[in-house]
């Protein structure tokens, strides 16, 4: 977000910015979904719901659940947030002691990290494999539980690396999990419907059923349904959790809003199509990118498996001059010189535990991001000294 905030005072000055920087879908709220919730408005669904969300929504995520993932939750097991971020931090704030520590996988979403610490929990990290496809490996797993990690979050498809997983390779970390009782694990899989290659998403409820006493799934609405600006999210977990969740959030916010969450209804029970419709366009904006990426020597990129971003390597270009004599020397650098020299805004690796990469998002129209790659391969011709 401060990224595009820059991006927006640059175009202020007269700029011409393309920004790659924000994580949200560029498509619009199918229409459906959007009468649903004008119609349930009409009727009168403008007072409060229940704190943890109606009971309309909740029996819908239910459904969804249980026919897509294949795993069974109650309604008492699932609240409804405002966005899944809420459902994180509502999560983490009902269980987390000070010093009890947070085990993230990097690169990860960078609010997990400051949730943590605004808790006065203690995040730690675990660097994913790159050669593997950026996931976290068991071996890798296991080194990094201690005594006083109380959560593990995993997030796949991964934002920003594009990270899936195989059910096997689920299995494999609930196997190390399994060793580890006392780690709680929290599955964000908020960017479930947006998988490539068609290779299908898994559940790590679904993967590791012997788990679910101690996991929590968190997903939503917001990247599926093009719908981030209705903020809904859910989780599904033991019934202690989410009561304790609902506890919070009574005193945070109480239940959503309730027009959003009658869309939400429509979305998760009305038809589908559109959501492979967004799936099939940011793989092919994926394409756009590595392909481009190919073309650059001094860039990396391996194709995400999924989620719409790409997470790109830049080591080789740490330690180059811009014609101005700046010298790059860490991927902050290297993104302010895209933003200055190709009217790019990326987002630095370090905002996600891992560098030297910067992350662009895919979520932008095949054009501009044909233009943004065209412009970003100019800028590092403009280098010396590599
Ligand atoms: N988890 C991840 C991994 C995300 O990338 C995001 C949004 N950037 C969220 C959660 C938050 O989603 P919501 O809009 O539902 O709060």
């Amino acid at each position: 977000m401060a990224v595009s905030n820059l991006a927006t005072e640059l175009r202020a000055l007269g700029r011409d910015i393309i920004d790659l920087g924000l994580g949200e879908p560029d498509f619009r709220t199918p229409a459906h979904i959007i009468n649903g919730a004008s119609d349930a408005a009409h009727a009168g669904q403008t007072i409060y719901t229940p704190t943890a969300g109606s009971l309309a929504l909740r029996q819908a995520v239910a459904d969804k659940l249980r026919a897509v993932n294949g795993v069974d939750y109650a309604t008492n097991e699932i609240i409804i947030s405002n966005g899944a971020k809420q459902s994180i931090f509502v999560a983490l704030m009902a269980s987390l002691e000070p010093g009890d520590e947070v085990l993230l996988c990097a690169p990860y979403f960078g609010s997990y990290k400051d949730i943590a610490l605004v808790l006065g929990a203690t995040p730690t990290t675990v660097d994913a494999d790159p050669a593997h496809g950026f996931r976290l490996t068991p071996d890798r797993l296991d080194a990094a539980i201690t005594p006083a990690t109380r959560w593990l979050i995993l997030n796949h498809p991964a934002n920003p690396s594009g990270a899936t997983y195989t059910r096997e390779q689920l299995r494999q970390l609930g196997e190390v999990l399994a060793r580890h009782p006392h780690v709680l694990v929290l599955s964000d899989e908020i960017y479930e419907h947006i998988v490539f290659d068609e290779k299908p998403f898994v559940s790590f409820a679904s993967a590791c059923p012997e788990l679910r006493d101690r996991m929590l799934i968190v997903n939503g609405v917001s990247k599926a349904y093009a719908m981030t600006g209705w903020r809904i999210g859910y989780a599904a977990g033991p019934s202690e959790l989410v009561k304790a969740m609902t506890t919070v959030q009574s005193q945070a916010s109480s239940g959503p809003s309730s027009v959003s969450q009658a869309g939400a209804v429509v979305a998760l029970t009305g038809p589908q199509d559109q959501v492979a419709e967004f799936a099939a366009a940011f793989e092919r904006r994926r394409n756009i990118v590595v392909n481009a990426v190919a073309a650059i020597p001094e860039l990396h990129l391996d194709a995400p498996g999924g989620a719409f971003y790409a997470y790109i390597g830049c080591a080789d270009l740490i330690g180059s001059i811009a014609a101005d004599g700046t010298a790059l020397g860490d991927d902050i650098a290297v993104t302010s010189f895209l933003l200055d020299e190709a009217g790019v805004a990326a987002v630095p690796g370090a905002a996600y535990g891992c560098s030297p990469f910067f992350r662009l998002s895919t979520a932008s129209s095949d054009e501009l991001l044909t233009e943004a790659m065209r412009r970003i391969a100019a800028a590092i011709e403009t280098l010396t000294g590599s």
